[in-house]
């Protein structure tokens, strides 16, 4: 075929009868002129805009397989829901709800009262505020309890969170401004103490989410900037990222990753974390402590900007049940509490489908959880040509790729996903 064979864009979209076809058929044309040119055969025209057109349909945001060995993986949505959450969304979405209306009284209720009272259960503290993210939580808790004053923080704790975003950045947008205390590796109480002035609003803590120092270090215990913070009537918000709320989360862990309650035992007057880290739930920001300061962000103008949609309310409640009731159902904890030989065995299994071979593996918790925790874990080796195209095939595999070998790691994979892993391969080889 030549270029003066091809058809116009009109005459290959015509017969297809499809309002999306004239960009298909654009598409199809474009790449047929660039295939003539170099001296290739574009094909079956018409076959090859059926295909644009049914991809054009397809859903852009897919399922995945996660072979990364990284449990709460931010670029591939970090924590899957379990069953009973989405039962409680499909529930919440498919008509209406009771999402801002009192059943009891047949008046205007509010969407934080759904809860309040399991998030009190679970973390001991006295009210609770939820929000879009935990960034937004961080956001609305600096505006509302000090915009146009000082936030002291620790330079150990100025962290950037991923792509780009920063803490001094959201500190700066709330309107508050940053005051740093102590060095890069080492902060002690005093430091905060000297810096309270007849600005400061707010001491605040960061967790160290997503790195270590380690060597010649010291941060003092929550206890003691709490301490501080009681001499001057100023209040602590602790920004724990993660969220460890369970007590079994705690066993499966390891004593380094701090609790929500333990940070408000510790003296934290606000605690903010995520909902779709350790906690297992959909994306959002859940702020807890003291009634009066949570009464304050909760009337602050930026609340009803950042608040918590029904879809998000619901999967939430589903989470928190479970969190009460069998934590093990939460897939982000059912992942993390897997046995070594479990992993094997899958990966084993894996390879055996695939002719693959087993390598064991370092799995990560992700997230910002724990960043030198180590889950020992088990991958299944396959060639590396096959990542490109199991990243393209439904559903996507997304894996790493090390010393010229793609890993599917089985960490993060169940038994049912290796299984549609072991078919992808198979189709991906086929093609
Ligand atoms: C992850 C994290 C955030 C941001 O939480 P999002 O829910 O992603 O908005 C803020 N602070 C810390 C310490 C974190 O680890």
């Amino acid at each position: 075929m030549e270029l003066r064979d091809l058809p116009s864009v009109d005459e290959l979209a015509r017969g297809a009868g499809d309002p999306l076809a004239v960009d298909a058929a654009r598409a199809v044309l474009d790449r047929a002129r660039e295939e003539i040119r170099a001296g290739a055969d574009p094909g079956d025209l018409a076959a090859r805009l059926h295909d644009e057109l049914a991809g054009a349909r397809q859903p852009r945001l897919r399922r995945v397989l996660n072979a990364t060995g990284v449990v709460v993986h931010t670029n591939l949505g970090r924590a899957p829901l379990a069953e009973e959450a989405v039962a409680r969304v499909v529930d919440a979405a498919s008509g209406y709800s009771n999402l801002e209306y009192d059943l009891e009284d047949g008046a205007r209720g509010s969407r934080q009262d759904h809860l309040a009272a399991i998030l009190r259960r679970l973390t001991g503290a006295e009210a609770a505020l939820v929000v879009n993210n935990n960034a937004a939580a961080v956001l609305l808790a600096l505006a509302a309890l000090a915009e146009g004053r000082d936030v002291v923080v620790s330079r150990g704790e100025l962290i950037e969170i991923g792509d780009g975003f920063r803490i001094p950045d959201v500190l700066a947008r709330s309107g508050a401004r940053l005051v740093e205390v102590g060095t890069t590796n080492r902060t002690r109480a005093v430091d905060y103490e000297r810096a309270i002035g007849p600005e400061t609003a707010v001491l605040l803590r960061v967790h160290q989410s997503n790195f270590r120092v380690v060597g010649f270090e010291e941060r003092p215990r929550l206890e003691e900037v709490a301490a501080v913070a009681r001499r001057h009537g100023l209040p602590v918000v602790d920004d724990l990222g993660s969220g460890h709320v369970s007590a079994s989360n705690k066993l499966l862990l390891g004593q380094e990753e701090p609790t929500v309650r333990e940070s408000l035992a510790a003296g934290a007057d606000l605690v903010c974390f995520s909902g779709d880290k350790l906690l297992g739930g959909p994306q959002t920001g859940i702020v807890l402590g003291r009634a009066e300061l949570i009464e304050r962000l909760r009337r602050h103008p930026l609340q009803r900007a950042l608040r918590i949609d029904k879809l998000s309310l619901a999967a939430l409640e589903g989470t928190l049940l479970l969190h009460l009731e069998a934590p093990e159902r939460i897939p982000v904890l059912r992942t993390l509490a897997q046995e070594r030989d479990t992993v094997r065995m899958r990966a084993e299994r894996l390879a055996a489908a695939t002719g693959g071979e087993v390598e064991e593996t370092v799995g990560r918790v992700g997230g910002g959880a724990l960043p030198l925790a180590e889950l020992p874990s088990f991958a299944c080796a396959i060639e590396e040509s096959l990542a490109a195209p199991l990243r393209a095939g439904e559903p996507p595999v997304v894996g790493v790729v090390r010393d010229g070998r793609l890993l599917l790691d089985c960490l993060t994979l169940t038994d049912e996903d290796a299984d549609e892993a072991a078919a992808a391969i198979h189709a991906a080889r086929d093609v």
